[in-house]
Order: structure tokens, then C-alpha cells, then sequence
């Protein structure tokens, strides 16, 4: 049986793993530590680049040569990554963010690369043995194009990526372990250093699946850490900025007096000769550091209560609720969850590793090291096509359950049209023009009259969440197929900016409409039954029930008049419930006769 390696490619730190005996654990470096600084140090002339710990050291006097987050630049534009690194930036040949290094061009996938292959020359220390086949997570808001390029990465380190896996749906994974067989439902709240995720999901069994999920790809420890930074360069500095080398040993101090403080209540920081001959010394004490964090920290509350509306859950429903992430070992993060979800969230998982760990299981199930457990993941957000009209026609609703396959047939919609424009949006807006363009193609028909040229257009998302498109003149049979590479992400950077933000803004209301929509059908069918059964039902109903029924069929109608979703869903409920019985009786009675009819 040939190994495959499970890895969490984090922000700020990434681990490998292994299945072994049938045990998952996570490989430690040559100095013991299994967590590996997700930083790459770029000697001058050339040398070989530096990767982790060492790099993350050279940070402090060399920030311009130090590469760190660099996952934060995969499948973005040099403006839209954020708050300025302390390296430069520059745009690739593809417009896409790159990092500049003695004329040479580095592409964050090529970066990630150098960490996926220390990560590689780690696991292939420990375990003595060739080690090319990897599982790799990301974030689940992850989009394709940053999908794939994480797997160009893993290719270039010299792996056969097998999967690529959502992160909180490896944490949930790890979380499974151990736990009873039944039904539970979970929340995964990851807050780490450059990204936030919330997941909701079920496990039945040994089958997870995603009901829901929200989040921010730019929503991270690492906030705080710039928070806490720019606070001491204010009272280090005051009036001016500090220099860069001054600035970076700030930033250091600020990191380790967060961490201080997430057990402490006061933290000191000493900075010798930070100014010339001058020392900057300094406390903070966890209420001051509070007070900063708290605008960061309280932004995850959003994304949990959209999450929880999205699977038509409330924060009671859930059976637990799992902190995942270095920043969750902020006592003010566990408060805020606490408050949330109206519970002590569980702890039980070390929080750098369970996503690692998760990483390790579902590389197990691969390759027959682990029989147990199938995982079910979503879409993020909505895919489909622009229709006519500027409208946008969802394909694979948001929160699909993949991997999936689903088409609609599209016709000219004008006479002699030649071709057809198809553009591939992901999003949550009803407008195509809201949405974020995936990329487009034309498909070319024989002029005809209306109606007449047919394209079939199929979206696949295979198990990686990589989406593949298909369209299909059915005249002729000619196949079009869209592979979604990194150019064709082709949006300005407040669009980007725009397109996460406002889809998740909207995906709520959205939500809300897609709900009532559904409930109205209900409703229909209900009321159709309920009409067309009562008169049967005759006397045979017992005392009251008829009364019953139509008190709660009148709600439903009444509902039906414009009430919230959440209303029109109760009263079908209560309608469901009270025509029970009616059910039972013509069941019996449909019985009755059907035996009378055989005569007996
Ligand atoms: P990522 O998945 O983004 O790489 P991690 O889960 O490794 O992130 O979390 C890294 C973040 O956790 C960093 O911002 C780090 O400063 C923070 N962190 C780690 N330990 C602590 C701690 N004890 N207190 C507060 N924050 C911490
Ligand atoms: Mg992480």
C-alpha cells in the first residue's frame, strides 16, 4: 500500500502527516516541531531559498527577502491581497500577484511549492521512504482558479495530488473520530491566521456532509497581529513611521504579546536599541489588546448567523461547536462563541492540528489505510450562466453537495442569432453583472429561426471543487469545454473585493427568497391534497379533526399572503401535522375496499 501524505498548506503554518498502523500522525522536523512556519527567506545571489523556522528568523532583519502568507496572494491581482506585505509585490504575466526577488519573478504558486516541498522532505525523513502522493486542504471559500493553483503547487513540489479538501471539513473529520455512531450536527469555527470559515455539518453515521458554509478569506490572527503592531509604532514613534527593520521587531513583539496574553493578563515587551541607542519598553495587558481585537473578532459573528440561516438551523440545534485555528486560543474568541451559539464551545482538539489531522484521515481513506468515513463537501457560492436579459441562472445552487453534475438547455433567443455568448458567473446575485465572471466562451450555431439552435450546458465539479464546463450545440453535437484557469478570473480588483463581500451580504436574502419559494410550493401541494381528501374523508374523520384542519389550511393561506418564510414554513408544518390522521383514514379506508373488492 503506497502512502499518501495529508497536508494543511496554512497561512501561517502548514503540517504533514501520515496514516501509519492505522493511526494518523503528524511528522516533526529534524528540531522536533511538526508545525512548519508557512515563510520562505530569499538569500541574496541567488541561493537556495530558506523554508520555516529558519526563514521565519531572517524575517526580523530581512522583511523585504521574507516571504510569509503567502497564501493570501494565491489567485489575486497585486491590489487585492490586502494589506501591504513586507516584501514587494508585482504583477505576473498572467496580471496576477508575484513576488519580485532579484529579477526574478515568483509566482505564489511556485512559493508554495518550496513549502510543500520541505513539507515533503520532512515526511520523507521521518518515515525513511518516497513520499509523492498528497492530500492538500484549503479554505472553503477558496474559489476554482485558487483551487487549482494550489494543486500546481503540490505537482511542482513533486506530488500526485490526490484531493483537495475543504479545511473545516477535515477538522470535522478529525473531530468524527472517536465520537458515537448517530446523528449529530456540528459547527467548525476556524479562525487562523489569514482566513475564517465557519462550516456547519452533519454527521450521520460515519458520513459527514456540509449543510453550510460562510466565511472571509481575509479575516486572520494575522488582523490582530497588525492591530497590536501599528498600536506600539504609534507609542514607539509617536507622530512618524517607523524604519522597516524597527517596524518588523514591532510586529514580532506584537505576535509573542498576543500569545502572552491569551494566557496571561499582562505582557511586556522589550525592544532594545529599536531606536538608535534608544530601548522601547512597554506593557499591554489583555484588556487593552481586547479592546483592539474586538472589531476583528467580531466580524465572524455575521458570517455564523448567515451560516445557521443558510442550513435553516438555530445555534440550539447543534449538538456541538468545534474551535479550530491558532486564534482560537483567544479567550475573547471563545466568549464571542460562546454568545453565539448560546454554548461552551468544545476544545477538545488541538487547534493547529485538527485540520492537519483531518487532512491525514481523508488521505487514509485514498489509499485503504482508513475504511471508515466518506466525506460530502458544498459549493461556497452559486455557479451558473448569464440567460437573457442579464439575468443570472443558477446551475449548481450555492451549498451543492459535490461532487456534482447539473445542465439546462438553452435556445437562440433571437431569429438568425449565429452564436451564443456563455459566461460562467459565480455568485449570489441576481443580476449576472453582480456576479463574478469564471470565464466565457461562444458557441457558434447555424443561423435559424428563434428557438430553434439548442445548447445543453453542463457544470461539473468533480471531488477537488474544480469546475468544469460543458456546452453542446445539440444539432451538430460539438462539444465546447471551459477549462476555469487562472486568466479568466477576469475582474478589476474592486469587483473582486465587491463579489466576496456582497455575495455573502446577499446570499442571506437570497436565502430567504429561496426558502419561500420553496414553502409556497408546499403549500400548494398541501392545500391540493387537503381539498381534494376532506370531502372523501366523510365522517370516518373523528370529532374535531375536520375543524382542525381547516383552521391550519386557513393559516397556510394566510401565511401564503406575504408572511416571512420562517411563518409560511410553520403553518405547513402545522398543516402537515394535523392531516395525520386524515391520512390514516383514507389509508384504511383504501384498504377496506380493496379487500372488499378481493372479497373478503
Ligand atoms: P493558518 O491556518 O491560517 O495557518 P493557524 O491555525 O496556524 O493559521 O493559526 C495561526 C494564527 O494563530 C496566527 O495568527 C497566530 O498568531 C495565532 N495563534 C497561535 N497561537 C496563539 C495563541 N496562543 N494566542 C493567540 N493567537 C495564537
Ligand atoms: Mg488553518
Amino acid at each position: 500500500m503506497e502512502v499518501i501524505a495529508g497536508i494543511d498548506l496554512g497561512t501561517t503554518h502548514s503540517l504533514i502527516g501520515v496514516v501509519e498502523a492505522g493511526f494518523p500522525i503528524l511528522l516533526a522536523d529534524e528540531a522536533g516541531s511538526r508545525l512548519t512556519p508557512s515563510v520562505v527567506y530569499f538569500g541574496p545571489n541567488g541561493a537556495e531559498p530558506e523554508v520555516g523556522a529558519p526563514a521565519l528568523r531572517r524575517r526580523l532583519t530581512e522583511p523585504a527577502r521574507t516571504v510569509t502568507s503567502v497564501k493570501s496572494l494565491i489567485g489575486r491581482r497585486p491590489g487585492e491581497t490586502g494589506p501591504p506585505p513586507s516584501y514587494a509585490l508585482a504583477a505576473g504575466p498572467d496580471g496576477m500577484a508575484a513576488v519580485p526577488m532579484d529579477g526574478r519573478l515568483w509566482s505564489p504558486v511556485e512559493i508554495s511549492a518550496l513549502i510543500l516541498g520541505r513539507l515533503r522532505e520532512i515526511a520523507e525523513r521521518a518515515l525513511e521512504c518516497p513520499v509523492t502522493r498528497a492530500v492538500i486542504t484549503v479554505p472553503a471559500y477558496f474559489n476554482d482558479a485558487q483551487r487549482n493553483a494550489t494543486r500546481r503547487a503540490g505537482e511542482l513540489a513533486g506530488f500526485t495530488v490526490e484531493r483537495i479538501v475543504n479545511e473545516p471539513t477535515a477538522a470535522a473529520l478529525a473531530f468524527g473520530l472517536g465520537k458515537d455512531d448517530g446523528k449529530s450536527k456540528i459547527a467548525v469555527y476556524d479562525f487562523g491566521g489569514g482566513t475564517f470559515d465557519i462550516s456547519l455539518l452533519e454527521l450521520t453515521g460515519e458520513v459527514f456532509q456540509v449543510i453550510a458554509t460562510h466565511g472571509d478569506t481575509r479575516l486572520g490572527g494575522d488582523d490582530l497581529d497588525r492591530a497590536l503592531a501599528a498600536r506600539l509604532e504609534e507609542l514607539a514613534f509617536p507622530g512618524g513611521a517607523a524604519p522597516p527593520e524597527a517596524r518588523s521587531r514591532l510586529h514580532g513583539a506584537a505576535v509573542s504579546a498576543k500569545h502572552t496574553l491569551s494566557t496571561e493578563s499582562v505582557a511586556e515587551i522589550r525592544l532594545p536599541f529599536l531606536r538608535g541607542t534608544e530601548s522601547f519598553d512597554t506593557t499591554v495587558t489583555r484588556e487593552e489588546f481586547e479592546e483592539l481585537a474586538r472589531p476583528v473578532i467580531d466580524r465572524t459573528r455575521t458570517h455564523c448567523l448567515r451560516a445557521l440561516a443558510d442550513a435553516g438551523l438555530t445555534a440550539g440545534e447543534l449538538d456541538s461547536v468545534v474551535l479550530v485555528g491558532g486564534s482560537t486560543r483567544i479567550p475573547a474568541v471563545r466568549r464571542l462563541v460562546a454568545e453565539i451559539f448560546g454554548r461552551e464551545p468544545d476544545i477538545s482538539q488541538h487547534p493547529d492540528e485538527t485540520v492537519a489531522l483531518g487532512a491525514v484521515l481523508q488521505a487514509g481513506i485514498l489509499s485503504g489505510a482508513v475504511t471508515r468515513m466518506v466525506l460530502l463537501d458544498v459549493t461556497p457560492l452559486s455557479l451558473g450562466i448569464e440567460t437573457f436579459g442579464g439575468l443570472m441562472n443558477v446551475i449548481l445552487p450555492r451549498n451543492t453537495t459535490i461532487p456534482a453534475k447539473a445542465g439546462e438547455l438553452f435556445t437562440n433567443a433571437v431569429t438568425n442569432q449565429e452564436s451564443m455568448r456563455i459566461r460562467v458567473l459565480q455568485g449570489e446575485r441576481e443580476m449576472a453583472r453582480d456576479n463574478w465572471e469564471l470565464g466565457r466562451f461562444e458557441i457558434p450555431f447555424e443561423p435559424g429561426p428563434k428557438g430553434a439552435a439548442r445548447v445543453g450546458v453542463q457544470f461539473e465539479i468533480d471531488a477537488d471543487g474544480i469546475l468544469k464546463v460543458l456546452a453542446r450545440d445539440t444539432k451538430t453535437g460539438a462539444d465546447t469545454v471551459l477549462e476555469i484557469s487562472r486568466s479568466a478570473v477576469d475582474v478589476n480588483d474592486e469587483a473582486v473585493e465587491r463579489m466576496i463581500s456582497e455575495s455573502v451580504d446577499h446570499a442571506f436574502e437570497d436565502m430567504e427568497e429561496r426558502v419561500r419559494t420553496g414553502e409556497e410550493l408546499k403549500s400548494r401541494e398541501l392545500l391540493a391534497a387537503v381539498d381534494a381528501a376532506l370531502p372523501a374523508a366523510g365522517d370516518a374523520l373523528p370529532e374535531g379533526d375536520r375543524e382542525t384542519i381547516l383552521a391550519a389550511a386557513a393559516a397556510v393561506r394566510a401565511a401564503l399572503e406575504g408572511a416571512p418564510a420562517a411563518v409560511l414554513k410553520a403553518a405547513n408544518k402545522v398543516l402537515d401535522a394535523s392531516t395525520e390522521r386524515l391520512a390514516a383514514v383514507l389509508v384504511e379506508r383504501a384498504m377496506d375496499e380493496a379487500m372488499a373488492r378481493r372479497g373478503l
